[in-house]
């Protein structure tokens, strides 16, 4: 099995090669294929496993369309529990979109807020952060009516730091139309409970 195969676009190929990867891991070989045919995912994988690449890619095949900078808002939100991990899925998106005009920035806590409200305004497509930090960006006014794909990464971690509440609260204001991609490496009760609320006929895919 090939990246070839699952559908992927020329400018993402070209980046993977670039990075030598030379075959999909089996998360990635399973839901780039349903992301990109717009499925809800509830998936159970562990970090190591090109969990990661699994939801960037398909993601950014789909906003690869973009707009003018002044007119972009954001059309991806990626929860993750914390900073290092932000930055981490940030440097993978930057790899993984290096020859595609899309943009993408990191929302974590203790940075000054409005440094980050004005380089939002300056169009950007996808957002990686802690949960804390981007309902505090939604409370003051952030444009969210453009969001058509919500990942929540290590949802189990979130869980257990007491994110549930952020967590629910950012879904329900988001756009009625739109994909919602939840990953845990482990399956307990909160997470089934939180897959409950947030997820629409999802696709599982257990690792
Ligand atoms: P993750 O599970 O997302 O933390 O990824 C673990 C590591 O595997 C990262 O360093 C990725 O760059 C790398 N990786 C992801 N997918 C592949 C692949 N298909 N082939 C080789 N390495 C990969």
């Amino acid at each position: 099995m090939s990246f070839e195969k699952l559908g992927l676009i020329k400018p993402l190929l070209g980046a993977i090669k670039e990075l030598g990867y030379e075959h999909p891991t089996l998360i990635q070989k399973r839901a780039i294929p349903l992301v990109l045919a717009k499925s809800d995912i509830f998936a159970t994988a562990q970090t190591g496993t090109g969990k990661t690449a699994a939801f960037a890619l398909p993601i950014l095949q789909k906003l690869r369309n973009t707009t003018a900078d002044e007119n972009r808002t954001i059309r991806a939100v990626i929860l993750s529990p914390t900073r290092e991990l932000s930055i981490q899925i940030h440097e993978d998106v930057k790899n993984y979109s290096k020859h595609m005009s899309l943009t993408s920035a990191i929302l974590v806590g203790g940075k000054d807020i409005e440094a980050q409200q004005r380089m939002l305004k300056t169009g950007i497509d996808i957002v990686i952060g802690t949960p804390g930090r981007f309902m505090e960006l939604m409370d003051k006014g952030l444009d969210i009516t453009n969001i058509e794909v919500f990942v929540v990464d290590e949802a189990d971690r979130m869980l257990d730091m007491g994110f549930s509440k952020e967590i629910r609260r950012i879904h329900l204001q988001l756009p009625r139309r739109h994909q919602t991609l939840l990953f845990s490496a482990t399956y307990s009760d909160k997470v089934r409970k939180l897959s409950k609320q947030i997820l629409t006929k999802p696709a599982f895919i257990e690792t």
